[in-house]
C-alpha cells in the first residue's frame, strides 16, 4: 500500500473515533499520492474518502483512488449539475469496480494539498450556525481561517474552496471545517487544534443560570404509558421500534428547548438520517406527534416546487422525540438504527444548546434550502437503493417455551423476518441455544416460570423497556400429562393446568392491557394441539389443558375484537424436532397407547394423517407467521389444523 494512502486510514480512524468530529459516514478525508498504473506509467492520483463510508472503521478500500490529472481537468468548466459531476468524477476513478467516492471529491482534489480533511464538528457548527457566524469563526479561529457561508457540496462549492487556497483552512457554515497540510500528522493536528480554539471561544461567552431548566418527574409506569401511546401513533405509518437515549436529559429540561430544536440539524446531512427536525412531546403526546406531521406536511407543500421529479412525500412523522427530563426516544426499524439516531441528534441538539449558550441566539438554514438537502436526488437515490425491509421490520412479539422445539423454531423464523423478540421459558439453558441460533441483535429473554404472575409481568414489561411496546404474543409453552384418570395424581393434573393453560392466562391478560394502551391492535396465537378435538386415552391432563386454551382464545377473541386484537389457535400434532414434550417416559407410554415401539412412534404418527406428512417446527413457525402478519388481519377466532390432516381432529 502506498505511504499517503496507509497515513489517510490510519488519520481517518482517529478522527472518526471522535463523534464530535464525524458522525455515522459524515466528513471525508483525502490523500495524494504516486502510483504505477495498469500500463506501469507513473501517476499522480488522489484517494479520497468513498461515499457513506464510516470513517471510525476506515479501511484501505473505502478511500478509492482517482487520476488527478482527470480531476483537475474539470477546473475548466464554469458549472456542472451534481449527475454531470459524478458522471465526470467516476470516469477518473483508477478501478472502476471501487466504491463510489464522496461527493466532495473535487473539493479535495482542486486544493493542492497533500493531506486534507474535513470534518463536521460540534463546536466549529455551533460557531456558525447564529445570526453572526463569519464574526465569531474570525474571532475564535483568526483571521488566517476563510468563511463560507451555506452551499450544498457539489461542484459550485469545490470551485469557492479552491479560490481559498492561501488561508489556514476554511470553515463551511451549518456544515463543518476543512484543514490540510503537506504532513499527516500536522494536518490531523490543525483539526483538534480549530476544535480547542472554537470551544475556547464559546465557553468565554457562555452563562448558564439554572432557573432555565424545567424538571418534569415522570414515574417509570408513566413513561411505560407514554412509550406505547407514542408507538401506537407512530406504528400508523409502519411499525416501529422505540428506544429512549438519555444523554438529551439535560438539553430536554431548557427552557428554550423549542427555539434549540427549531434550528433543525446542526450540520447539513444530518437530516438525511434523523429528518430535519425533531419533535417535542409534552402533555399530549399523540397531539404532540399529529402537529409535528401536520407541520411536516406544511413544509413539504411550501417547497413542493423544488421536488425533483419521481419524488413523493418521505414519511411526515419524527424519528427523534424529545421529553422533558428524560432525553430522547428514537423511532425506527431496529436497535441499531436507534443507536445512530441517538448518537446524532444527541450532537445535532447539544451543538445548537451550545450556539444559543454562546449567542443567545441559535439558527438553522432557511426552509427552502433544508428542502433542497432532504430531497436531494443524489441521497435519495441512496435510500431507493437500500434493500427493502424484512416483512416484521419493527414488530415486537413474545414468544413462549422460546427454550427449545417448537418455541424454538418459531423464533428462529420471526427473527429471519427481522422481528424484534422476547423470549420467555423457564428453561435458562435452552434459552441461551436458542440466542445462539438467532442472527438479530433486537432479542431479549425472559427466564423464570411463567405460571407465576410476577415473572410474567417482567416478560412482558421487557417488551416495553427494550422496543417500546408489544405486537403479538405466540403462546407455546406446554409440557406433557400422562396416566389414565383412575391413576393420574392431583399434583401431575394441576402442574399441567399450570403449565399448558394458567400461564397462557396470565400473557394474556398482560398483554391484552398493553395493546389497548398502545392502541394499534395485536395478535395472540396459541400453540393448542390437535388434543384438543382429538383426545388421547391416558393423555387427559394434557388433553384438558389445551382444549381450555382454545376456549381462553375464543374469549381473548371476543373481548378484544373492539381493540383490534385477534386471537386464533395452531392444532399442531407430533411435532419431535428438539422437542422436550416426549421426555420423561411420554414417548414410551404414548408408543405403548398405539402399540408401537418408542422408536417407531413418528413414522407412526406420519402414517396414520391424510397427507402422510411427518409435521415440522417450520410448518408450524409458517402458520404464526401468517396469524402474527397483516395477511390475516380479517382472521379472529379461528383454529388452523398443523397436522397433515387428522380426521377426527378436523376443527368443529
Ligand atoms: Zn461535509
Amino acid at each position: 500500500m502506498s505511504k499517503e494512502l496507509d497515513e489517510l486510514v490510519s488519520r481517518s480512524q482517529k478522527l472518526g473515533s471522535d463523534q464530535s468530529l464525524v458522525v455515522y459516514g459524515g466528513g471525508n478525508t483525502s490523500s495524494k499520492g504516486e502510483i504505477l498504473d495498469h500500463l506501469n506509467r507513473k501517476r499522480k492520483v488522489l484517494w479520497v474518502k468513498g461515499s457513506g463510508a464510516d470513517m471510525s472503521n476506515a479501511v484501505a478500500k473505502d478511500y478509492p483512488g482517482l487520476y488527478l490529472e482527470e480531476l483537475d481537468a474539470l477546473k475548466q468548466f464554469d458549472a456542472l449539475t451534481d449527475e454531470e459531476m459524478t458522471d465526470l468524477v467516476a470516469r477518473a476513478l483508477v478501478d472502476p469496480t471501487s466504491r463510489r467516492p464522496s461527493i466532495e471529491t473535487l473539493l479535495h482534489a482542486f486544493l493542492p494539498f497533500k493531506h486534507i480533511d474535513h470534518v463536521h464538528a460540534d463546536v466549529i457548527c455551533a460557531l456558525t450556525n447564529h445570526k453572526n457566524g463569519e464574526k465569531a469563526v474570525r474571532e475564535a479561529l483568526g483571521e488566517g481561517f476563510a468563511y463560507v457561508d451555506w452551499i450544498r457540496p457539489g461542484f459550485e462549492l469545490s470551485k469557492q474552496v479552491s479560490f481559498l487556497k492561501d488561508a489556514e483552512g476554511v470553515v463551511l457554515a451549518h456544515h463543518g471545517l476543512i484543514v490540510w497540510d503537506e504532513d499527516t500528522d500536522k494536518c490531523e493536528e490543525k483539526t483538534y487544534l480549530a476544535v480547542e480554539k472554537a470551544q475556547k471561544y464559546l465557553d468565554s461567552l457562555t452563562e448558564r443560570p439554572e432557573s432555565l431548566f424545567i424538571h418534569n418527574d415522570i414515574s417509570d409506569d408513566d413513561f411505560r404509558n407514554l412509550m406505547l401511546q407514542l408507538r401506537g401513533r407512530l406504528n400508523k405509518s409502519g411499525k416501529k421500534i422505540l428506544t429512549l437515549d438519555t444523554r438529551l436529559k439535560e438539553i430536554s429540561e431548557r427552557k428554550d428547548l423549542a427555539e434549540i430544536v427549531k434550528a433543525g440539524v446542526s450540520s447539513a446531512d444530518h437530516m438525511l438520517r434523523i429528518k430535519p427536525f425533531s419533535a417535542i412531546i409534552e402533555a399530549e403526546p399523540v397531539k404532540a406527534i399529529e402537529e409535528f406531521s401536520k407541520h411536516y406536511q406544511a413544509y413539504f407543500e411550501e417547497n413542493k416546487s423544488l421536488l425533483p421529479a419521481g419524488y413523493s412525500m418521505h414519511d411526515p412523522d419524527p424519528k427523534v422525540l424529545l421529553v422533558r427530563s428524560k432525553g430522547a426516544i428514537l423511532a425506527s426499524q431496529s436497535r441499531a438504527e436507534n443507536q445512530m439516531l441517538a448518537d446524532i441528534s444527541f450532537h445535532t441538539h447539544k451543538t445548537h444548546a451550545m450556539a444559543k449558550d454562546a449567542f443567545e441566539n441559535v439558527e438553522g438554514l432557511p426552509s427552502s434550502e433544508i428542502f433542497k438537502f432532504d430531497y436531494w436526488p443524489m441521497e435519495l437515490f441512496k435510500l431507493q437503493s437500500k434493500p427493502k425491509p424484512k416483512s416484521f421490520a419493527g414488530s415486537i412479539f413474545i414468544v413462549t417455551g422460546a427454550g427449545s422445539g417448537i418455541g424454538r423454531g418459531i423464533a428462529i423464523d420471526l427473527a429471519n423476518h427481522g422481528a424484534a423478540l422476547v423470549l420467555a421459558d423457564a428453561d435458562e439453558a435452552g434459552l441461551a441455544q436458542t440466542l445462539n441460533e438467532l442472527s438479530t441483535q433486537d432479542v431479549v429473554t425472559s427466564a423464570g416460570d411463567q405460571t407465576d404472575p410476577a415473572v410474567v409481568e417482567k416478560t412482558v414489561l421487557a417488551a416495553i423497556d427494550n422496543f417500546g411496546g408489544l405486537d403479538g404474543v405466540v403462546f407455546s409453552a406446554g409440557i406433557g400429562v400422562t396416566d389414565k384418570l383412575e391413576d393420574l395424581t392431583l399434583e401431575k393434573w394441576n402442574k399441567g393446568l399450570s403449565v399448558n393453560l394458567t400461564s397462557a392466562f396470565l400473557l394474556t391478560k398482560a398483554a391484552m392491557k398493553v395493546m389497548r394502551k398502545q392502541n394499534s391492535g395485536g395478535a395472540l396465537v396459541y400453540i393448542a394441539s390437535k388434543n384438543a378435538f382429538a383426545p388421547g386415552a391416558g393423555f387427559g391432563g394434557y388433553s384438558v389443558s389445551k382444549a381450555g386454551m382454545l376456549q381462553l382464545m375464543r374469549i381473548a377473541a371476543l373481548e378484544g375484537g373492539e381493540a383490534n386484537i385477534r386471537a386464533n389457535a395452531i392444532n399442531p400434532d407430533a411435532i419431535f424436532e428438539n422437542s422436550k414434550l416426549w421426555e420423561g417416559g411420554i414417548r414410551e407410554q404414548r408408543a405403548a397407547a398405539h402399540g408401537v415401539r418408542p422408536e417407531e412412534l413418528e413414522d407412526f404418527y406420519a402414517t396414520r394423517n391424510l397427507l402422510g406428512q411427518k409435521i415440522s417446527a417450520q410448518d408450524v413457525a409458517n402458520t404464526v407467521n401468517f396469524l402474527l402478519s397483516e395477511k390475516s388481519l380479517k382472521t379472529t377466532g379461528a383454529v388452523l389444523a398443523v397436522d397433515g390432516g387428522v380426521a377426527a381432529g378436523f376443527p368443529r
